[in-house]
């Protein structure tokens, strides 16, 4: 750190990543390590980022906790949940945190290394290739095969995905134009980022939203993302029982995508007398 306040007068972590403006997400900051590699980083490498800094990464509140509770919960329905990590962060400290042992795959950035350290990026999770994760998760092992999405091993109606910021916007596109539950999370009580995440989601337009729920970041078990995201599952479930029509449809007719007018009024009078659809369709926002 005392070198980076030298070479760069930077005085907080977070700015670091301000050094790589203007370049794609995702990218910029790993290109800044490897340049950074020897006189910054001393050397780092994956072993100790995965062994040493993972560890320091500071969780969310009411993690670990979280993931075998809401997995009881689920299984009390009589479904099973996994839990997968799609980040533009980096894999070896992803991997070495003390929540990885709930993943069931975790996908992120990754570098190569020589025994000068960090030497050049092997993968990075740019914003589009989350949505390609996202479908290579859910259709399971045909992954190269064109199935219907009602035969995904993990169907899109089914899935919720959390995320905070610009990176996950096509991926909450992706799943919520296809009925999947989208939660974006603030930091508590903050406003500034209330705000942000409010507008970043256009929670304010139901047909052009990104998200269902706007949350705070607080994963114990009293907290109003528990309470609303248990409540989501219970509508979920009820959903596979009580409607049958494609959420596509319901999100094309709000956007008026479609022409033929027969079509039109049957998914009118669906969406006016289904109440799974209509829990779909529109977004909640909770600030605390
Ligand atoms: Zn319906």
């Amino acid at each position: 750190m005392g070198n980076l306040v030298q070479k760069y007068g930077i005085k907080k972590p977070e700015e670091y990543l301000k050094l790589s403006q203007g370049t794609e997400l995702g990218v910029g900051y790993m290109e800044q390590m490897i340049l950074d590699s020897e006189e910054i980083f001393c050397g780092l490498t994956n072993d100790q980022m995965e062994k040493k800094f993972a560890k320091q990464v500071k969780l969310a509140k009411g993690l670990p906790e979280w993931f075998s509770r809401m997995n009881n919960f689920v299984s009390k329905k009589d479904y099973r949940l996994e839990h997968h990590v799609i980040s533009a962060g980096l894999l070896p400290l992803i991997r070495g945190s003390l929540i990885s042992s709930y993943f069931d795959s975790i996908t992120a950035g990754e570098f190569l290394e020589n025994s000068d350290g960090l030497w050049r990026i092997k993968s990075i999770i740019d914003p589009f290739r989350k949505v390609e994760v996202f479908k290579r998760i859910c259709k399971g092992k045909n992954a190269h095969d064109d199935i219907p999405l009602a035969d995904y091993y993990i169907k899109h109606c089914n899935s919720f995905v959390f995320g905070d910021g610009q990176s996950d916007i096509d991926l909450f596109r992706y799943l919520r134009q296809r009925g999947g539950i989208v939660v974006a999370v603030f930091e508590p009580e903050n406003r500034t980022d209330f705000e942000r995440i409010k507008d970043l989601m256009k929670v304010d337009c139901p047909e052009k939203s990104f998200a269902n729920v706007v949350v705070p970041r607080d994963y114990s078990e009293d907290s109003v993302l528990s309470k609303i995201i248990q409540e989501k599952v219970c509508e979920v479930v009820d959903s596979e029982k009580e409607c049958n029509v494609s959420f596509e449809l319901i999100r094309n007719w709000k956007l008026g995508h479609i022409e033929n007018p027969e079509l039109c009024s049957f998914v009118e009078n669906h969406f006016n007398s289904c109440t799974s659809c209509r829990n779909r369709y529109f977004p909640t926002v909770y600030f605390s």
